[in-house]
């Protein structure tokens, strides 16, 4: 790449900056914002727009070693039989306080492996759901598939319940790459799961794949992204490894010799774009690709792609709420996060009351530099004109932005019709341009790798 030398003078292959699936990011939630905030909240949720769900499932029967969401291991289905009585207690404390008529636009079921409930508990989990969300018009129903951890049955039951997007997790398919993160899923337990999803109507998949990941080559990665294009997936998501095992526990298993140095990481994430590219699919944001046809690509040529915990989205909903272990919720206020412990959120469950345990509470400028961050990450772009409009009391204030990202990074902008754009080389740099109009950025914060 022509530009890699500007690159490096940005930072790129040394900067830890955040993802930004959120601003703030999550680290910065406060203990002052919680329960007492929930309750008013929910109550003014607005009931003509839909909401989003999402529900966490904290257990995994493996712990594979390069993972950092929150979960934990277990053999027995005992806690998670268990967990999902409290999940349902949650979402009936919740469904009491919002206002009648919110109706559910999206349903979300993330880990952990959600996967892991029987086809019973299952199904009452989801009887609970749909008793206390109707759904609204043009509903999505996506659920993280675990291939290695998945019955037919269970694939069956979810279809019965609506089930129309699926995100499959791959990582990579090389055997010494598996071996060496503590994952082993075949080529055939994947293609398995789609055949079945796609014989039953369910044609919406997103995989999952890491680049980043140890003993990871151009050869062998590149075998992977041909193995999982010619499994035909709507979207892939292709995120680089975080390796933080002061975070992470399980993560110093990984020896950290044998991960690729910061150019490598950088030259597997091109490699990626461009066979995607070159295959037809459309680049969404810093790490997702999406068919022309998919509802995501649909929204990117439309200026609609948003950003959440889950990356990028069409999903326009204003609420998200949260159920579950360390749950994030966004309300046009603000942010909650559920106790983060199992253990801390069904104690909060049983003293009757919510679970929100720290949050953040939006001011002002925080809005605006929220939407500059969501602009910078979604398009590459600061449209300071709809900003200006949308926030005409902070006009200057997004005045000052430009000129300081103009100042700053004065290579990596042009200036169009409505503000600034990125070029095309600088894109990389997105997250540490981010990260410059960030009030909370810190160095005493640890964080992943720009690249
Ligand atoms: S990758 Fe999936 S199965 Fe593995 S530990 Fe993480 S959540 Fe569990």
């Amino acid at each position: 790449m022509e530009n890699i030398d500007q690159l490096r003078t940005h930072g790129l292959f040394d900067a830890k900056v955040p993802r930004y699936t959120s601003y703030p990011p999550a680290n910065h939630f406060e203990n002052g914002v919680g329960r007492e905030n929930q309750a008013n909240w929910l109550r003014t949720v607005s009931g003509d727009k839909g909401i989003s769900v999402y529900i966490h499932i904290p257990f995994c029967t493996r712990l594979c070693w390069f993972c950092a969401c929150r979960t934990q291991g277990t053999k027995t289905l005992q806690p998670v039989d268990a967990y999902v009585e409290f999940l349902r207690s949650e979402i009936r404390a919740v469904r009491a306080t919002l206002p009648k008529s919110v109706r559910m636009a999206r349903l979300h079921l993330g880990g952990g492996t959600p996967t892991i409930l029987p086809v019973k508990t299952m199904s009452m989990l989801l009887t609970e759901v749909f008793d206390a969300f109707p759904k609204d018009d043009d509903f999505e129903f996506s659920v993280e598939v675990d291939p290695t951890e998945v019955s037919d049955q269970l694939l069956e039951s979810l279809i019965n319940f609506g089930l129309n997007r699926v995100s499959l997790g791959v990582q990579d398919f090389a055997p010494v790459v598996q071996n060496a993160i503590g994952r082993s899923q075949s080529l055939e337990q994947t293609r398995h799961v789609i055949d079945f999803l796609r014989a039953r109507g369910v044609t919406a998949l997103n995989l999952d794949l890491l680049y980043g990941l140890p003993f990871q080559t151009m050869e062998s990665f590149k075998e992977t992204l041909d193995h999982v294009i010619a499994m035909e997936p709507d979207r892939l998501a292709i995120y680089g490894y975080a390796h933080v095992p002061w975070m992470s526990k399980r993560q110093v298993l990984i020896n950290a010799d044998d991960l690729p140095d910061s150019e490598m990481r950088f030259e597997l994430a091109m490699l990626a774009q461009e066979t995607l590219i070159n295959q037809g699919f459309e680049a969404i944001g810093i790490d997702h690709f999406a068919v022309p046809s998919d509802k995501l690509a649909i929204a990117q040529n439309e200026g609609r792609v948003r950003r959440n915990f889950q990356g990028y989205t069409d999903d326009q909903c204003e609420t998200l709420i949260g159920f579950g272990a360390s749950a994030i919720s966004r309300f046009k206020q603000g942010f909650l996060q559920n106790a983060v412990a199992t253990s801390a959120y069904q104690d909060r469950i049983t003293q009757g009351s919510m679970a929100a345990h720290k949050g953040y509470m939006l001011t002002a400028s925080d809005d605006v530099i929220s939407r500059v961050v969501e602009d910078l990450l979604c398009r590459f772009e600061l449209d300071s004109s709809s900003l200006s409009a949308e926030f005409p009391k902070q006009a200057e204030f997004i005045r000052a932005i430009s000129v300081m990202l103009m100042r700053q990074y004065s290579d990596a902008f042009h200036i169009s019709k409505n503000g600034l754009k990125m070029n095309d080389w600088a894109k990389p740099l997105v997250r540490i341009i981010a990260n410059s109009v960030d009030t909370f950025s810190s160095s005493e914060v640890a964080h992943s790798s720009a690249i």
